[in-house]
């Protein structure tokens, strides 16, 4: 899971990131940005790999089982 905040006050959005590390970047954000105001807005939240690469690559390893398996069957 990724989570990305986004500002309240103005357009800002945190890179993606765990929850503590991007909750962290829009702490420091209110903290630079908007002194004395408590930390708001939004967050946004991928349950999908923010990379991209690894559902791909279990649908790949499960096709290399399965022709494994089936190589294996032929003999
Ligand atoms: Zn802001």
């Amino acid at each position: 899971m990724a989570y990305r905040f986004w500002c309240g006050e103005c357009g800002f959005k945190t890179g993606w990131g765990g929850e503590s590390q991007s909750e962290q970047q829009q702490t420091e954000h209110y903290a630079k940005q908007h002194p004395g105001v408590p930390p708001g807005g939004q967050v946004e939240v991928n349950s999908k790999n923010p990379d991209g690469g690894l559902g791909c690559f279990g649908l790949i390893a499960i096709a290399v089982l399965l022709l494994i398996l089936a190589a294996s069957c032929h003999r």
